[in-house]
């Protein structure tokens, strides 16, 4: 038997309790859980925010996860070996025949299986993985730091190679959470000026912001940022927006020069408005990015590694689950939550 969360109904706490290790299929590998960064993807989760995945609960939620093998199905092949320490992240599989996954956008298959809604994650103390869709953390990475680069760290590294912004380049990243933190490292490394957005007078985050290496923190009213950066900085090249509030999509539009990009990460119910005149005449182009492929994935741990890029997390046990989404919830997450399940 194993520890575990449990989500039996949407909006209720998740239940603490022993349920059995799973059994690894034909191409499955099985993880004992070492890490499992706690996602905001896993509150939208819980709360019922897409009630398309009713139909799978009961379920165990958590995609951020990082543990070490210690069973392997019959068709794994030699390239996964008991030992391995990898990855959990959302994407437990895809068709990988759609054109979507012969084109390496995989995140976008419409048969994408996700781990911690569709299948068990590793809110446990063990978790199946397919064996196909895990990548191994790189050598001398910590797991603990490391484990949110399999969902925030990737997440943030392909939106940033798909905003174009060059080196030297002007780039605002809206909301600094655990995606933003780690968004702005990246984007550090890649040779851009970060611009931060941060929710008015929120100074934890403003010196979060300045800690991970923003060069410019805005915390004034939220409907005031667009104009603000271009009074600034004479506007952004492109503009990453990763909290879920329309105002800050609205804002992020406004805030980019002439060709720009605005690419929204964070996900609100709702709809942007913005000027279309604008839209058209200045060639702004509005992008959707969502995690990243295995090769993004890849990318993003060889590149994190290279740099010494790590997130800024805080260790909790598994029973605190409840209070962690509850802290989300009222925004006093200071970077990320990582759960430790080695420490007892
Ligand atoms: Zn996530
Ligand atoms: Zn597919």
């Amino acid at each position: 038997m194993m520890q575990a969360a449990v989500l039996n109904k949407f909006k209720e706490p998740l239940e603490i309790k022993q349920v059995e290790i799973p059994k690894p299929g034909p191409n499955d590998v099985l993880i004992k859980t070492i890490a499992c960064g706690v996602c905001h993807t896993d509150l939208h989760f819980i709360r019922g925010d897409w009630e398309i995945f009713q139909q799978f609960l009961p379920r165990i939620p958590g995609h951020e996860g990082i543990g070490k093998v210690i069973e392997i199905g019959s068709n794994v092949d030699a390239c996964i070996k008991k030992g391995d320490i990898l990855g959990i992240p959302w994407i437990h599989e895809t068709c990988l025949q759609c054109e979507y996954c012969l084109s390496n956008r995989e995140e976008v298959c419409p048969k994408l299986i996700r781990s911690g809604v569709t299948v068990d994650g590793c809110f446990a103390e063990y978790v199946l993985m397919n064996a196909n869709f895990a990548i191994k953390l790189p050598d001398g990475m910590d797991p603990y730091t490391s484990a949110p680069i399999y969902c925030a760290g990737v997440t943030m590294y392909k939106a940033l190679k798909t905003s174009k912004v060059q080196p030297g380049q002007w780039i605002s990243i809206v909301g600094i959470g655990g995606l933003g933190s780690i968004g702005i490292k990246y984007a550090i490394a890649m040779g851009m000026k970060v611009l931060a957005v941060v929710a008015p007078d929120d100074k934890v985050a403003v010196q979060l912001a300045k800690d991970m290496g923003a060069e410019e923190v805005y915390d004034g009213p939220a409907e005031k940022h667009g104009e603000w950066i271009q009074n600034k900085v004479g506007g952004v090249e492109a503009s990453i927006v990763t909290v879920p509030l329309i105002i800050a999509f609205d804002q992020a539009f406004v805030s980019v020069k002439r060709c720009g990009r605005v690419i929204g990460v964070g996900i609100p119910k709702g709809n942007m408005s913005f000027p279309i005149a604008r839209w058209v005449t200045s060639g702004i182009e509005l992008i959707g990015s969502t995690l990243g492929s295995r090769q993004d994935l890849q990318e993003s741990l060889d590149f994190a590694k290279l740099h010494g890029i790590e997130c800024k997390i805080e260790k909790r046990k598994l029973k605190d689950i409840n209070q962690i989404f509850e802290d989300m919830s009222n925004y006093k997450i200071n970077g990320r939550i990582v759960i430790d399940f080695l420490e007892k």
